[in-house]
């Protein structure tokens, strides 16, 4: 990837003329089916340009609880977008009732219009969830009759589409405007993509330049994006470590569900905390109760096993 970066062809990308990062952008748009892409430096601004977009001052937005856009932005979406969020509880873990979805996007219409609904597939706080093709259709078919706009906040769709054995565009049918992340388990330093329709990019242009995220030479972030998608299949390596870890931890006394994708969502036994994992040298976030883990390319199955066996002769009670 670094060597990838080092012979990029470059040109301004201020001015639109950076040929890798177009380049990048035709095929990350092809593989998504839409209708164009544009580079961000990060999954962030993604979401915040299509909010800003889409969303008027008051407008209210739906997305489900502790989406990425609710819990870890910042606010940006209420602060800079001016939009009014509304958390939908999930009927599975990360996934929403689409009847919701239709009765809240109808509802309220004269004092509190609702705009917008915004997806995140995979849920990264649910433990990288997946949604499926046919419940994703049934929530684009209930935003439709509710006449909303609909953006996917497809971080991890990558991971999603792999989990399920689909072409990414599969999951993105339906969507007004979909962000996906080069960075996270495609190992790219910097970038993401958003992308819609031509409409979209133009007025995506002008945002961008607005939050301070167009860049000159790109070329040099994009090639090491082009990389990243030539080994979108190595994702699935990361979802069988992920099982593994998991196992591995269930059978040391925690409490697990089988994961999805590369996020193991994990209750540790009584008096195991992160900082007891991190003076064994292991590194992992806490979420409420919870520990999150990550798998990814930099993590080997071997290292995998010697994270569990360390964490097994931790002193806890099971
Ligand atoms: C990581 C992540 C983002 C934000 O991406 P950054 O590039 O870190 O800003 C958005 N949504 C989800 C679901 C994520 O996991």
């Amino acid at each position: 990837m670094r060597a990838a970066m080092a012979a990029a062809e470059v040109g301004d990308d201020v001015l639109d003329r950076d040929p890798t990062m177009l380049a990048l952008e035709r095929r990350v748009a092809d593989l998504l089916g839409m209708g164009s892409a544009l580079w961000v430096p990060s999954g962030t601004m993604g979401n915040l340009i299509a909010a800003m977009f889409h969303l008027r001052r008051g407008e209210r937005f739906l997305a489900p609880e502790r989406a990425h856009i609710l819990a870890f932005e910042s606010g940006t979406a209420a602060w800079l977008a001016g939009g009014m969020p509304e958390a939908l509880p999930w009927a599975r873990p990360g996934r929403p009732d689409p009847e919701l979805v239709r009765t809240l996007g109808t509802a309220d219409r004269e004092w509190l219009p609702t705009r917008l609904l915004c997806l995140e597939n995979t849920h990264n706080v649910a433990g990288g969830t997946v949604t499926p093709v046919d419940e994703h259709q049934r929530l684009v078919a209930a935003a439709r009759a509710a006449d909303l706009r609909i953006h996917l906040d497809g971080a991890r769709l990558w991971n999603a589409a792999i989990a399920l054995d689909v072409p990414p565009h599969a999951l993105t049918e339906g969507v007004d405007t979909v962000q996906v992340c080069l960075s996270k388990g495609l190992g790219v330093p910097v970038g993401a993509l958003v992308c819609g329709d031509a409409d979209f990019r133009a007025e995506a242009v002008r945002l961008r330049r607005m939050l301070g995220g167009a860049v000159r030479q790109g070329g040099i972030l994009a090639a090491a994006g082009l990389t990243a998608l030539d080994r979108l299949d190595s994702l699935r390596e990361d979802h069988e470590k992920a099982r593994l870890l998991a196992d591995g931890l269930r059978a040391a006394g925690w409490e697990t569900p089988m994961p999805e994708t590369n996020i193991v969502m994990a209750r540790p036994p009584e008096g195991i905390t992160p900082d007891c994992l991190a003076r064994v040298g292991v590194s992992a976030f806490a979420f409420g109760s919870m520990i999150r883990f990550v798998t990814h390319r930099d993590v080997s199955r071997c290292e995998i096993t010697e994270a569990v066996n360390r964490v097994a002769e931790l002193p806890g009670k099971r």
